[in-house]
């Protein structure tokens, strides 16, 4: 994808284009991280110590004082350090000595109660670079760096098209035989939450004419997402099509359960899925499959497959020739991932997918997994 350059308020979650460094030392200025009295340390060698109290430096403003033996200045958090102070001496650790004095009780070490400048970050000081998603304390850095326009990837857009002939809109009511067409919507969600944007062309009919034009409509985008339709059913034209199109299919087979028929392709510059239509299944392709590309076409550094580690509470029977994906429940107890599969009734049951928080990945093998054995899983918040 090619670059934009984006308001800094709209930059959450965005893939960065540009490496981003300090703009200055930071802090700018020698600081006060303490509201007490900047002092010379020396002059607290032995405490209770009395001192002048010279003036004060406040945040925004500081002082024109310099700080000589036998006396100090107030000083509030933020503020900078006077010249000749060299530590900060909390106020909770003094009492005033009207009318101009002050009693320190505790000693303090040469630069404590401050921050040096520069000592968080150098001008110039690399601190993003190309690549990276741009996190909650990345909006804070790139604000205190004057970064109200960021340079980041621009957001592929990614056609939906659900198939089926028994499919109806959501608002209608299902006749006789026909479904609700959901799986436009649990893909707009993962195409969101992969950080592109999504582009619902609706439902499209088992029949080639219908596929035709709005296979056609789909391929004017960068990525063509299609429910449905790849299986072996007498009606599952959407191959056809994609041959008549001159898709050049990748796989359209894969050892995995459920999403065996998933077909990648690519046709120009435009990335084409076709996706099995049970919901579960359409869920699971769409997170192997579809989120590596996104990720890669947004140029993030990290598109890795975000899995973390588990260890099964109970046994878990294992397909000799699929590697698994089954919605499970997952909990974190005892400084470790404790998994287990959740009750389901198979891949068109999205409710049984509701009702778990996770997938866990059932490698493929003859017999089972042991209850203690670790296993991998991906968290359903981050689909
Ligand atoms: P297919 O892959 O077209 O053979 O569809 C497999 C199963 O998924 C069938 O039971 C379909 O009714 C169901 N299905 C297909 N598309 C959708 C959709 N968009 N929303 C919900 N279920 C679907
Ligand atoms: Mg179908």
């Amino acid at each position: 994808m090619p670059a934009e350059t984006i308001p800094l308020e709209a930059s959450l979650g965005r893939i960065l284009r540009e490496d981003v460094a300090a703009d200055a030392d930071y802090p700018r200025f020698d600081k006060a991280i303490r509201d007490g009295f900047a002092v010379r340390h020396e002059d607290l060698s032995k405490v209770p110590a009395v001192l002048e109290v010279l003036g004060e430096s406040r945040a925004g403003q500081g002082t024109g004082v310099t700080i000589t033996p036998g006396n100090c200045c107030e000083i509030m958090t933020g503020a900078p350090l006077p010249a000749g102070a060299n530590a900060v001496v909390m106020v909770e650790h003094t009492e005033p000595v009207p009318p101009s004095k002050v009693r320190v009780m505790r000693s303090v070490r040469e630069g404590e109660g401050l921050l040096r400048r520069a000592a968080e970050l150098k001008s110039g000081e690399r601190v993003l670079s190309v690549g990276r998603r741009i996190e909650l304390a990345d909006i804070g850095t790139l604000a205190s760096f004057g970064k109200f326009q960021v340079r980041v990837s621009k957001k592929p857009r990614v056609a939906i098209l659900a198939t089926g002939d028994e499919l109806v809109e959501v608002r209608e009511s299902p006749d006789a035989g026909q479904i609700r067409n959901s799986n436009s919507y649990t893909l707009l969600g993962q195409v969101l939450a992969a950080g592109a944007e999504p582009v619902l062309l609706g439902i499209g009919r088992d029949n080639v004419a219908d596929l035709r034009k709005k296979i056609a409509q789909g391929l004017e985008h960068d990525v063509l997402l299609v429910s449905g339709g790849v299986s072996m059913g007498k009606y599952d034209f959407v191959e056809n099509v994609f041959a008549e199109y001159d898709v050049q299919v990748l796989f359209d087979s894969v050892a995995m359960k459920p999403g065996k028929p998933t077909v990648f392709g690519t046709r120009g510059e435009t990335f084409v899925f076709g996706l099995p239509g049970n919901p579960v299944s359409t869920i699971v392709a769409f997170r192997m499959f579809v989120t590596p590309v996104i990720r890669n076409l947004l140029k993030a550094a990290d598109a890795g497959p975000g899995v973390l580690r588990a260890c099964l509470e109970e046994p878990a029977k294992c397909d000799a020739a699929r590697t698994a994906i089954v919605p499970a429940l997952v909990r974190f107890e005892d400084r470790a991932y404790r998994i287990r599969t959740a009750p389901w009734k198979g891949s068109s049951d999205l409710a049984g997918l509701s009702r778990a928080n996770a997938l866990v990945v059932i490698p493929k093998a003859e017999g089972s997994l042991q209850a203690g054995e670790w296993v991998d899983f991906l968290s359903l918040e981050s689909l």
